[in-house]
């Protein structure tokens, strides 16, 4: 069924745009390239009411259906050929409680609004490392940024969220009401309902001290600077993103184009204490670049290109330590390849992510040490085949113990790499709750957990 000929769809109280409008194209878009899907209606909610709707909709037409928060989804799936997409740009309220340190905000905000507004407060909730990316998406799949290792995942400030389910009725849940389903949610992704706004936690974070620091990236510094990043206290977060240096005005041009580790660094607490626990890093060799300093936490979001999309292969999975060797391979592997951008992130877990119990979300990993990520950017999607052995080759190298997935950073990888974002116990519980919740698999297009073995 092509959504175009759904005229029930412009009884909604928001925006119907068809391939047909000036703005369709730009509607369209998400934020990676290289995807070029039509859907047949993207469909711009107003309330929780036109949500309801378009669901209902949706299901009795039997149109291909998919749910679009901030556009940054990993696997493609944010625009389905000729069906409908369910967007929720347009609902943006946020309602911050400083008092009670807690705000309700609608999901098609992103981190980066979300943030700024919560600053004005002296106050934060934590999301991931890019301002642009929705909370909804990041949210659902459990949240991992700047503020992991001292407040936890995103999914540890969750307080409550409005969710309509298949069968088009809007549900509070909480701890007390519905807790399988506010269970399911945090980590779950989207499969159990489209949540309409989300009640977090915030924390009182004045300042930080924060920003990007480039360090030469030799096998030895790599290595050091994990092991630093492992003992540091719960306050400092860290992104190690090793690659060739852009030709960025403020990187000196001899650098340009060799091994560097571009640093995100964030310490959320009393400027002193994180000036020390910054010091050691600084130590490890000269800085090529050195912006870090204390500032509003907003600031670890600088401004996003919208016009930015680039095509992209990378995997992502968890590793246990980061030895001589294994820093070795990082910097081998780095250089085995032309891509025009290369990359291996490292984010270092453990703190107040760690010390929440493994079954109290959905989010599984929580004892998983080490984030990596391995990706190539370049040019044209037909270069994936170039590309894509490469990364299968630098993830073969890295590999150790731990085989569990991240569903917000899953591309399309198949069942069973679903099923390791999702082992044992914790897959069987969301199975069941998919079974209560969303019988048909009306919530497909994503990560799947169907309700029955497919
Ligand atoms: C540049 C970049 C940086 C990133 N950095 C981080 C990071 O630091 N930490 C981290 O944890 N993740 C990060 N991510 C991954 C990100 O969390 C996921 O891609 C997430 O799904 C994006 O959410 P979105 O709303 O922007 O995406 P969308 O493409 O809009 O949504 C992705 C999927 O989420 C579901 N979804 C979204 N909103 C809702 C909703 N309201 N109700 C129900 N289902 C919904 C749908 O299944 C949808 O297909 C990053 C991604 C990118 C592209």
């Amino acid at each position: 069924m092509i959504s175009e000929t759904i005229p029930e769809l412009d009884a909604i109280s928001g925006r119907v745009i068809r391939p047909n409008d000036p703005e369709y194209d730009k509607a369209r878009t998400s934020f990676y390239g290289g995807f070029d899907s039509r859907p047949g209606a993207i469909v711009r909610v107003a309330d929780a009411n036109d949500v309801a709707r378009v669901i209902t909709i949706a299901r009795e037409s039997g149109a291909e259906f998919i749910v679009r928060g901030g556009g940054h989804g990993v696997a493609g799936y944010a625009t389905p050929q000729g069906g409908i997409v369910l967007d929720l740009k347009d609902m943006r309220a946020l309602d911050i409680d400083a008092e009670g340190r807690s705000a309700w905000a609608e999901t098609g905000l992103t981190a980066a609004e979300y943030t700024t507004a919560a600053d004005a407060h002296g106050l934060a909730t934590g999301f991931g490392d890019t301002g642009s990316v929705g909370i909804g998406g990041l949210t659902l799949g459990g949240g991992v940024g700047y503020l992991v290792r001292k407040h936890g995942l995103t999914i540890d400030d969750l307080l409550a969220a409005d969710v309509v389910t298949a069968d088009g009725q809007l549900r509070h849940v909480d701890a007390q009401t519905e807790p399988d389903l506010f269970w399911a949610i945090r980590g779950g992704g989207g499969n159990f309902g489209v949540a309409t706004r989300f009640r977090y936690r915030l924390h009182p974070l004045a300042a930080i001290v924060g920003g990007m620091m480039m360090l030469p990236a030799t096998a030895d510094v790599i290595q050091s600077f994990i092991a630093l990043a492992e003992a540091a206290p719960d306050e400092l977060s860290t992104i190690a993103n090793v690659m060739p240096a852009p030709p960025m005005p403020f990187v000196p041009t001899e650098h340009h184009g060799k091994l560097v580790i571009f640093a995100m660094m964030c310490y959320a607490g009393a400027v002193d204490a994180g000036e020390r626990a910054i010091a050691p890093f600084r130590a490890l060799a000269v800085p090529i670049v050195d912006m870090v300093k204390p500032s509003r936490y907003p600031e670890m979001y600088p401004p996003d290109d919208p016009n930015y999309h680039p095509i992209a292969t990378g995997r992502t999975f968890f590793i246990d330590s980061v030895d001589r060797k294994v820093a070795d391979t990082i910097v081998d592997q780095l250089n085995s390849t032309d891509a025009q951008m290369r990359v291996a992130q490292l984010r270092v877990l453990g703190g107040a992510m760690a010390r929440v119990p493994v079954d109290d979300t959905a989010f599984a990993h929580r004892r998983s040490k080490i984030m990596a990520n391995v990706a190539a950017l370049y040019g044209s999607p037909d270069q994936a085949s170039v590309y894509e052995p490469w990364v299968h080759r630098f993830v073969a190298a890295l590999k150790q113990s731990d085989t569990g997935a991240y569903v917000n950073f899953l591309v399309d990888e198949g069942e069973a790499r679903i099923r390791d974002a999702y082992p044992g116990k914790t897959w069987d519980r969301l199975r069941s709750i998919k079974r209560r919740y969303d019988p048909t698999n009306f919530f497909r297009l994503n990560q799947n957990i169907p309700p029955s073995p497919p």
